[in-house]
């Protein structure tokens, strides 16, 4: 068969990830643990008698694929079972498969038969890990020979009776054990992964956050559901309703992975026919499941071929959606592709076996897992890494408009603040400040001088030697023209006849000496109010240090408003 060989290099693959994640000889011990049935079978007609079928030589046919058989009503015989001793228990377990009834025939070396018959229900309490059906042989002193299952109403989607071995009770108990370390293992990752993307879109909102969170919780609800444990939750459950259950969480997951890839890579990626198609692949992979889960024995071989079919849709446009990240250069290709390599090799091989072109597997069935941890975990690295291209892409906006802010702040010819953000930052304060208005002396003659170029020099140096002389936490600001501020608190004792000093020492161009003249004055700055009150008196001083003859000092007493 030619899909046989990829299967066995996939399995390959995959039992090596399980190794990885279960330890070197976990694929021997879990699962496919103990003898092996090679199942015969027979189309169930009236009259016919187990005990007959299990002792008769003939009449099974052991060479063609069960799936050929179609639906209906079978029999299944086992080898001769060399012998097994059965002083100490033993597990019979089968794949659970959509039927109305399974009933077990177990036949010991002393001619005794015992009968174990599940209905829907029986099949869910009898539910192991690994969706096994799983009956203990009670203690007996003679070996078990052989084995003879009814089944009663098979679909036959994958086969009548499927996974079929007889193990000791330490070797299941075992196995069990260890796939519940790996299903709880993914249901812990899946949990971990759904509280941080649902914390992280409660403080960043974006869409793909939340289709990655559907697809994470539908892969939870899978793996809960189609590892059996969910049998374990509700005993009262009928098995093919679980099923059902598989077949639109399974579906539910593959559509929101879509959704997740339409928001997660840039807006040109999913532009025109694509975003169309996207479209349609996810509603044609709900639409089979659902009338599964709703409908289902009804025309159960058609839904399920329909439902493989739109998922072979699914996988057919990714490689459009590839194609375009890769034009369009986009940052999330690599972590994309890597991260769906193995859900998609994964979901090509279940589609092969849908279409029975490669036999089932114990491991196929629950490598789903596998390469969806490999895929939540790539995912969620790829959404961290959107989410750093995101924050550098807020800290430069952020640094902009620092910039920008800055820019509106400050007076373009002498960097100090303007007018406009002085008073911003000066209305408000608590307690006493000090304001000090200077008016440069004649400066009309400055221009007419050295030209207004030459003025707009003697400016900045000015205000050079205005921020030098300014003690540290003073605001100075250019108030207009050649008029400039500082602003103190009342405790920084701001000393205007430094500040003097300091504006004489400066040299200005051509050696022009430049005076100017100081009006202080000292109050609370709490309201606008109290700054109009406040510059009113500190511009009375500077126009008294002009009437005394500039290039000195005048202040008005200070002020405080009464309590
Ligand atoms: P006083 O000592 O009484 O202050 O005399 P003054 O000449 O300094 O006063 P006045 O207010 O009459 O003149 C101010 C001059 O400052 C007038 C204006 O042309 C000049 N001026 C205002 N802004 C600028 C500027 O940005 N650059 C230059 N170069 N000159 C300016
Ligand atoms: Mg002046
Ligand atoms: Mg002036």
């Amino acid at each position: 068969m030619v899909g046989f060989p990829i299967s066995r290099i996939v399995m390959r693959v995959l039992l090596a990830l399980v190794c990885l994640t279960g330890g070197p000889a976990a694929h021997a011990q879990v699962g496919d643990v103990g003898l092996h049935i090679r199942p015969c079978v027979l189309r169930a007609a009236p009259g016919m008698d187990p005990a007959t079928l299990l002792r008769q030589s003939g009449g099974f046919d052991c060479t063609t694929p069960q799936t050929d058989f179609g639906r209906g009503d079978f029999w299944v015989r086992s080898q001769p079972l060399d012998r097994i001793d059965t002083r100490s228990p033993h597990e019979i377990r089968v794949a659970s498969l959509w039927q109305t009834r399974l009933t077990l025939y177990a036949l010991y070396a002393d001619g005794r038969i015992y009968r174990f018959s599940d209905d829907g229900r029986g099949a869910t309490r009898h539910m192991q890990l690994g969706a096994l059906i799983q009956h203990q042989t009670p203690p007996s002193p003679v070996p078990l020979v052989r084995l003879l299952w009814h089944v009663e109403g098979a679909a036959n989607l994958r086969g009548i009776l499927i996974g079929a071995r007889v193990t000791d009770a330490y070797q299941a108990g075992q196995s069990t054990l260890r796939l519940g370390a790996l299903y709880a293992g993914f249901v812990g990752l899946c949990l971990a992964l759904l509280v941080y993307n649902l914390a992280l879109w409660g403080a960043l909102r974006y869409r793909f956050q939340l289709a990655y969170c559907a697809m994470v919780a539908a892969l939870m609800g899978y793996a809960i559901s189609s590892s059996g444990a969910l049998a374990w939750m509700l005993p009262d459950m009928l098995n093919n309703d679980r099923l059902r259950i598989n077949y639109l969480l399974l579906a539910i997951s593959a559509a929101s992975a879509v959704a997740f890839a339409r928001s997660f890579f840039e807006e040109q990626v999913f532009s025109g026919w694509l975003r169309v198609a996207s479209r349609i692949a996810m509603v044609a992979v709900l639409t089979p499941a659902t009338l599964f889960a709703l409908f289902a024995p009804h025309a159960i071989w058609a839904l399920d071929k329909l439902y493989a079919v739109t998922f072979c849709g699914l996988i057919a446009i990714v490689i459009p959606i590839l194609w375009r990240a890769w034009r369009m250069r986009s940052n999330y290709l690599w972590m994309f592709a890597l991260g769906w390599a193995a859900p998609i090799a994964l979901a090509c091989v279940r589609i092969l076996n849908n279409f029975h072109l490669i036999p089932w597997s114990f491991w196929l069935d629950n490598s789903t897992l596998v390469s969806m941890t490999i895929e939540a975990l790539l995912s969620s690295v790829a959404i961290a890494y959107r989410i750093h291209l995101l924050s550098r892409e807020r800290d430069e906006a952020r640094i902009q408009e620092a910039a920008q802010r800055l820019l509106a702040d400050t007076d373009p010819l002498t960097g100090l603040l303007n007018r406009r953000s002085f008073l911003r930052e000066a209305i408000g304060r608590d307690g006493m400040h000090t304001l000090l208005v200077t008016d440069i002396d004649h400066f009309k003659r400055v221009n007419d001088t050295l030209g207004h170029d030459g003025g707009d020099e003697v400016l900045r140096l000015f205000a050079r030697a205005l921020r030098a002389a300014a003690p540290p936490g003073a605001l100075v600001a250019r108030l207009g023209g050649e008029e400039f501020a500082i602003l103190t608190t009342e405790e920084a004792k701001l000393d205007a006849n430094t500040v003097l000093a300091r504006l004489r020492a400066q040299r200005m161009p051509f050696d022009l000496t430049v005076t100017a003249s100081i009006g202080l004055c000292t109050g609370p700055l709490a309201t606008e109010g109290h700054w109009k009150l406040l510059y009113g008196l500190a511009d009375r001083a500077l126009f008294d240090a002009k009437s005394d003859g500039r290039d000195r000092a005048r202040a008005r007493p200070g002020y405080s408003i009464a309590a």
